[in-house]
């Protein structure tokens, strides 16, 4: 870790965090102060949107008590990603891996809306 963007910390060493600094091209829908979203580069559902901190932290696990903002930011950034892309209505669902068991691959925090048809009743 050793570069800041916006006085948020970010890897050089990470994909997403690549993608905050505009180094990797990426599908944006949404940016704000503190997020970024994107579309999935490999979308598992018709609608597949990353929505994501702007700094690096590994999972929910790394959030400090002052980060606390950053995660009512994310939601905030999923309901108004839902609303631009017309999914208030039909419906989605916000999916984050966390660690080993749960798959997680790029270990910044993210979180995945999938949407654009009906999912199963079961989560897994
Ligand atoms: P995870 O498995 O960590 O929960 O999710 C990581 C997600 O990031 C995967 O769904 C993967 O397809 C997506 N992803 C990985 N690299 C890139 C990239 O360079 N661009 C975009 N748009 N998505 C990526
Ligand atoms: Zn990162």
């Amino acid at each position: 870790m050793c570069k800041t963007h916006e006085n948020e910390t970010l890897s050089d060493d990470c994909i997403f965090c690549k993608i905050i600094k505009g180094d990797i091209p990426s599908d944006k829908v949404y940016e704000d102060r503190y997020c970024i979203a994107f579309r999935d580069i490999n979308p598992q559902m018709p609608v597949h949107i990353v929505v994501t901190p702007k700094i690096h932290i590994e999972s929910v696990l790394g959030f400090k008590e002052d980060q606390a903002e950053i995660l009512g930011r994310l939601q905030l950034a999923i309901a108004e990603i839902a609303r631009r892309l017309g999914l208030d209505g039909s419906g989605f669902r916000v999916v984050n891996n966390c660690g080993k068991d749960a798959k997680q691959s790029v270990p910044h925090i993210h979180y995945h809306i999938l949407a654009g048809g009906e999912m199963g009743e079961r989560i897994v």
